[in-house]
């Protein structure tokens, strides 16, 4: 290399490091108008009463319909029209003709308008056999220590149900008309995930039947997290689900001859497998930082402490080192790329028998923007015997579309919760399971999953799971923050 080259390098590999702490400084959240919000009368006590005593009645819906116990479910339909005598005196409850989903319809000043769209599910998943003793407080009873309110539903998502509810039988009391159309849409089978018997499936059909389109659809998703890691970052961080993974179970199989394994050939169909699951594992699927992980990495990066802006504020610039950094992490990589798992495997029936069949199981979990095509080809080019037999199981199902971030509804839930607290960041985010929202598409552009509850990690974990509660604390904000969003995203 040329001295003149090299100090010219030098040169500019220093003039760009005195940039860095400029750019760092100036590298800050951006200015969201939500300026601090007015106090919003919300009843607590009701609402704690509300939320114990929905958790009390056990939503459990079945795969298919005929297995579902429908009692809990009339007893809390019951319930929610005694709790909430205005929205079922003002509210209109639609025959969708399917038993389950509940979609009412609050009539706004102007119905030729795209309507707003508030879903839950009023199911839960039931608990997990044997762990029934493990719970601290029975998990159908609905218990309010004060502190926490405990049991199945807490989180997921009575709480978020219940917390419509009362903003909505709030605005009522208080006069409240909104100008476009409201609509509540309450799921009954979330949690089994049947298309093919879907509440949220029917209510879209509706939707579409009538020739309503939705200007917003809001949905379980992303909770407001705390993020204290010292010298980093000492913030809230509200995820915004702006897309949903898809999900895919794929058969991979071998058949062969069978017989004794006294003579067994030297590759057994399990054999022949083996070599299949690593030509599989070998080849994950590709990674990328798409801009909605881009955006989501550069609203945390602006709000950390000013030493590693330094860092964050080259973003773009560490752009492939992130990525392949976060490969190596499987939650990371979750994040940036299809995820493959090789999970059930079966052989022969007995020790002394060589398969007739053998399989594995391949669980896909699919990133928005590619298809359940895209992963079946990926799966052929990479499998290189012969003898593989690929098959998708039934219940699979694309990813969602990525919802903008600069929509009117998306800068509403922004600037509220922003408007709330000045720590929160509003970023969005990939939900990995599935939500009734998906199912919205027809109707719908603008599709979030936000659950306005500020709840840490340690209690996210408890959904599905033992344990389950929420804070009775996170409650209020997230009723303040319902009637907020109608009364702003019901505007013209
Ligand atoms: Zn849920």
């Amino acid at each position: 290399m040329d001295s003149k080259f090299k100090y010219g390098m030098l040169a500019g590999l220093a003039a760009a490091l005195a940039v860095v702490p400029v750019k760092a400084y100036f590298y800050k959240p951006e200015k969201i108008s939500g300026e601090a919000l007015p106090d919003e009368k919300v009843n607590l006590d009701r609402f704690r009463k509300n939320l114990s005593d929905a958790i009390k009645i056990p939503t459990i819906a079945s795969k298919d319909p005929a297995k579902t116990d429908w009692a809990p479910f009339e007893e809390f339909a019951g319930f929610l029209e005694e709790r909430y005598p205005l929205i079922h005196k003002n509210l209109e409850l639609l025959d969708v003709d399917c038993k389950g989903p509940r979609l009412y319809r609050w009539k706004g000043k102007d119905s030729s308008l795209d309507a707003i769209a508030l879903l839950s599910h009023q199911d839960v998943v039931p608990i997990s056999d044997g762990t029934l003793g493990d719970w601290t407080h029975p998990p159908f009873e609905g218990v309010d220590d004060g502190e926490f309110i405990w049991g199945r539903g807490a989180l997921d998502m009575k709480n978020h149900l219940i917390a419509v509810m009362e903003s909505v039988e709030d605005l009522l009391e208080e006069g409240f008309v909104p100008e476009r159309d409201v609509y509540i849409c309450l799921g009954h089978n979330e949690e089994v995930m049947t298309s093919e018997f879907s509440g949220a499936v029917v209510m879209c059909d509706y939707f579409e039947k009538n020739n309503i389109r939705l200007d917003c659809v809001l949905d379980e998703g992303g909770a407001i997290l705390p993020v204290n890691v010292k010298g980093v970052l000492n913030k809230n961080l509200a995820g915004v689900g702006v897309a949903e993974k898809g999900y895919a179970d794929f058969e991979i199989s071998v058949t062969a001859k069978g017989g004794h394994s006294s003579q067994a050939p030297n590759h057994t169909a399990l054999g022949h497998l083996a070599d299949i699951i690593k030509d599989i594992e070998n080849h994950q699927f590709d990674a990328e930082l798409s801009p909605m992980m881009m955006q989501l990495f550069d609203k945390i990066g602006r709000n950390c402490s000013y030493p590693v802006r330094l860092v964050t504020c080259n973003l773009k610039l560490l752009k492939p080192l992130i990525t392949k950094v976060m490969t190596y992490i499987p939650p990371a990589a979750s994040l940036i790329r299809t995820t493959q798992g090789v999970t059930m495997a079966s052989g022969s029936p007995a020790p002394n028998v060589l398969p007739q069949k053998a399989s594995v199981n391949v669980n896909v979990r699919i990133y928005p923007g590619e298809t359940i095509e895209d992963v079946t080809k990926h799966l052929r080019k990479v499998i290189k015997n012969k003898k593989a037999e690929i098959n998708v199981k039934p219940g699979w199902k694309n990813p969602s579309r990525i919802s903008p971030t600069d929509s009117r509804s998306f800068r509403i839930i922004e600037e509220i919760c922003m408007g709330m607290n000045s720590d929160n960041i509003v970023a969005p985010y990939l939900v990995m399971g599935g939500t009734d929202a998906c199912h919205y598409e027809r109707v719908c552009e603008n599709i979030y999953r936000y659950s306005p509850f500020l709840v840490n990690t340690g209690l996210l974990l408890t959904t599905h799971g033992t344990n389950e509660r929420i804070p009775v604390s996170s409650m209020s904000d997230g009723v303040a923050f319902f009637k907020r969003f109608i009364r702003k995203a019901s505007e013209k």
